[in-house]
């Protein structure tokens, strides 16, 4: 069963049970455009409860704001009860919901095109904003007046920006015009909900348009305050040359690549990324520069090469290269680095230490830092294939215990 299968079945059996329910939002919007949509989400005139009364399996996090999740076989379908949100209290959070007919509800989504309905079994578009006719203009338009939409929740600002980044629409005059007015007032939505939009606009593979917006209406500049427009244009260029399919921290180091290391740190701690997502960008910030350096050694080539986010280094350093008008040179290093990297074969690039501690205590190093400094040195020179063999290592070793005088008698 797919997701919209699902979302079918549910629909069916609210009927069942005297209830309106439409497909709505998001996937009417995809399939209208002939696109795959992600989730198939069910609107209804059934209020939370008798969702959860028909339905066996249900999670009921969102019950509050009319929002529940049905569970069919292995999907999860959100089903929401059509509603009004009003008093808006702090430009992110509804005051309270009030359940409604499809037209009010359609009348509380963001933007135009997000705010059809689709019957599957009459098959027929219930389209109370307009949105048929701007997805033939391609043009992302909120319904209601602008202003007052981004007053209530700032998000929308950065949906503007998504929407017309994934779909290539433009942003309708009015609704562009309250984006720049608004911009500022983007720091009040957290750091989280801003890395979601800002995600989905980086990954695109029609990023620098998406950069492109994000700097012209002002909401880089209120996000990452600082961001200055020298290395905004040069950003520009450089998300354009990336390759296609990059992950979220790739193209942040992309956005921040004519930045320093630190500013880019503080910068997107704002954004609270995973562990993993910061060790993934300060990998590629520090290492910047590095493959172009034709002197680099056997040993720091292999271990560079090893890194998981090796490629994605390759790649921002590429970027950069083709993104500089000057930037030929660099484009020549890397030819001359992946020629290196040819010539390594099959090499193993992180081979098991030929000592380890023990057997250099049993030589004589005494355990502590030096014993350290002697393993990562012979390790290195492992790497370089200066060292082949045990018999080979330990004599080095013996020999940089005497030079290093810390042998124990
Ligand atoms: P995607 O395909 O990227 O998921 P989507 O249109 O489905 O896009 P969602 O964030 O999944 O976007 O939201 C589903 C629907 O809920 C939207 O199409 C829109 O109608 C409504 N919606 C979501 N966020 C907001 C918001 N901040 N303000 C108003 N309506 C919203
Ligand atoms: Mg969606």
């Amino acid at each position: 069963m797919t997701n919209k299968q699902a979302a079918i079945k549910i629909i069916k059996r609210l009927g069942r049970n005297g209830f309106q329910a439409l497909l709505a939002g998001g996937c009417v919007r995809d399939m209208l455009l002939g696109r795959r949509a992600h989730d198939f989400d069910v609107a209804t005139d059934a209020a939370p409860a008798d969702v959860i009364k028909i339905f066996k399996r249900t999670l009921k996090v969102g019950a509050k704001f009319g929002v529940v999740i049905v569970l069919l076989e292995d999907k999860q379908v959100e089903v929401a009860t059509f509603r009004t949100e009003a008093g808006y209290i702090d430009g992110r959070h509804p005051g309270r919901v009030k359940f409604a007919g499809a037209a009010e509800d359609a009348g509380r989504r963001d933007f135009t095109i997000n705010g059809m309905f689709y019957d599957p079994l009459r098959r027929q578009v219930i389209d109370y904003v307009d949105g048929q006719a701007d997805l033939k203009k391609q043009i992302v338009r909120t319904i209601g007046k602008p202003e007052e939409r981004f007053g209530e929740d700032y998000l929308r600002m950065l949906r503007a920006v998504r929407f017309s980044t994934q779909l290539g629409f433009a942003i309708e005059p009015g609704t562009w015009s309250a984006i720049r007015s608004n911009a500022k007032n983007i720091t009040r939505i957290s750091g989280e909900r801003i890395a979601v939009e800002l995600e989905g606009i980086l990954v695109d593979p029609n990023r620098s348009a998406g950069a492109v917006m994000l700097i012209k209406s002002g909401l880089a500049e209120a996000i990452f305050s600082g961001f200055a427009d020298r290395e905004a244009k040069f950003a520009i260029k450089v998300l354009y040359e990336l390759r296609t399919k990059v992950d979220f921290a790739l193209a942040l180091a992309g956005l921040f690549s004519g930045c320093p290391e630190e500013f880019t740190r503080e910068k997107c701690q704002i954004l609270k990324l995973s562990r993993s997502q910061n060790k993934h960008i300060k990998f590629l910030m520090t290492n910047r520069g590095k493959l172009l350096d034709d002197r680099m050694s056997l040993a720091e080539l292999k271990m560079i090469l090893a890194e998981p986010y090796f490629r994605d280094l390759y790649e921002l350093q590429r970027a950069i290269e083709k993104a500089r008008p000057d930037g030929r040179g660099g484009i020549a290093a890397l030819g001359r680095l992946r020629k290196r990297i040819k010539a390594l074969g099959d090499v193993e690039l992180r081979p098991k230490p030929l000592l380890n501690g023990h057997d250099l205590i049993r030589l004589g190093a005494v355990p502590g830092p030096g014993l350290g400094q002697l393993a990562e040195e012979m390790y290195i020179a492992q790497l370089e294939g200066k060292l082949q063999t045990p018999q080979q290592a330990r004599q080095w070793a013996k020999k940089w215990l005497q030079k290093h005088r810390i042998i124990e008698k």
